[in-house]
């Protein structure tokens, strides 16, 4: 481990990210990677021409306007409205930001403060902790129920581990559908209970919503800001990378109401200031598309879904329900284990195949140690290959 020495506490937790650290051994061993979410095949041609040009005829390259251009805060605002029926003002209710990952901070460090309290549902996407101890606030963190072991059923909300864990400190929900890493979307009705705790304890709800173009079988995403009582107390967050498979270009947003918004415009101007110029025309182009480019792209990410998840049951894991996301999770007991962190170790040294054991995305590991997420947003070779190398694990257990 590095010299962590100059650190400041309260950082210490997360000075190193499972992503990163199991990219690298990937890496290092010649795995196929699973484990790390990021499409292998590039978004929409004309979106790269359009950042390409913006570059070339010097448009793009000089600081863009505060809080994002405004063709781009327009698009997103008609996004919104296009999609969910949000009417989002874009000159005061919408920002542009450097990936969802920073709307998340922004929000969080603007919305919070020492001695709040910020829910954070586990298994999480790793930034939330980290952002809420950047802020100096506490998180709570509330289990989603796992699954009895062949029912078929996937994670879904605890609304009393929910209600049990506000208290008179409680700022913040932090609600991720689809959710990273379990591929649970949540439901009209969990929605309203989430919704109807955050009314009734005057909360706010930060709603990432990276993948709000990525599911699968019919299922609906909802934005919980469409929810009665909710635009009013909603950070809605979405992601440029996710929605056009262009996770290196860190375009992000956020939208809500004015006063939220104003808030968060003011602490994300001190952090990226402007950000990705060139792209920002390119992403707004993206949310203009007509609706055949975002039902192809849930199709394209649907069938990889399948053909990963039927060679991962062929194998004996138990395959939970995947409606969104890029992320299958299995559990790994019918293959006779039971530690995902040390059979995630042992998979990319001897079968040479890295994922992502779930107990490494949350605070209380043990009921989440059965669980392996592995992303399925790679070319049909590379599922193939690394199902080719999972067979070996029939033999070994
Ligand atoms: C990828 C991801 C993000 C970050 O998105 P960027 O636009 O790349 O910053 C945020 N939330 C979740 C759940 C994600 O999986």
């Amino acid at each position: 481990m590095a010299d962590l020495s100059e650190l400041v506490d309260r950082m210490h937790p997360f000075a190193t990210s499972v992503f990163g650290a199991m990219s690298a051994r990937a890496t290092e061993r010649g795995a196929v990677n699973l484990g790390q979410g990021f499409p292998d095949t590039d978004g929409p041609a004309e979106l790269k021409e359009i950042a390409a040009a913006a570059i070339a005829d010097g448009s793009g390259n000089q600081y863009p306007p505060a809080h994002g251009t405004p063709d781009l805060r327009a698009a997103i605002a008609e996004h919104q409205a296009r999609f969910y029926g949000l009417e989002v003002d874009p000159a005061t209710d919408v920002v542009v930001t450097t990936g969802a990952s920073e709307a998340l901070a922004a929000t969080v460090l603007a919305l919070t403060s020492v001695g709040d309290e910020v829910i954070v549902f586990e298994p999480f996407f790793d930034l939330y902790p980290a952002i809420v101890a950047m802020a100096g606030a506490t998180p709570v963190y509330v289990p989603l129920r796992a699954p009895a072991p062949g029912s078929g059923d996937g994670f879904s909300l605890d609304i009393n581990a929910l209600r049990n864990a506000i208290t008179q400190r409680t700022r913040m929900i932090i609600v991720n559908s689809p959710h990273n890493p379990t591929g649970m979307v949540l439901s009209a009705l969990e929605l309203r209970e989430i919704a109807d705790l955050a009314i009734v304890n005057d909360l706010i709800v930060l709603s990432d919503e990276a993948y709000e173009h990525l599911t699968f079988d019919d299922v609906a995403h909802i934005p919980i800001a469409t929810l009665s009582g909710m635009f009013e107390r909603t950070v809605t967050v979405g992601s440029g990378g996710k929605c056009f498979s262009f996770t290196g270009w860190k375009i992000g947003w956020a939208s809500g109401p004015t006063d939220l918004i104003t808030a968060v415009r003011v602490v994300r101007q001190h952090l990226s200031y402007v950000s990705g110029g060139p792209f920002q025309p390119a992403i707004a182009a993206g949310l203009r598309l007509p609706d055949s480019y975002f039902v192809e792209l849930a199709g394209g990410l649907a069938s990889k879904r399948d053909l990963l998840s039927t060679g991962l049951r062929e194998i004996g894991f138990e395959v939970l329900p995947t409606q969104g996301t890029y992320f299958i999770t299995t559990d790994i007991r019918p293959l006779g284990a039971t530690d995902g962190i040390e059979f995630c170790r042992d998979l990319v040294d001897r079968v040479g195949v890295a994922a992502i054991p779930n107990a490494e995305l949350a605070a209380d590991r043990d009921q989440l140690m059965p669980y392996v997420r592995w992303t399925f947003c790679k070319q049909p070779a590379v599922l193939n290959a690394a199902l080719d190398r999972l067979t070996a694990l029939r033999t070994i257990t």
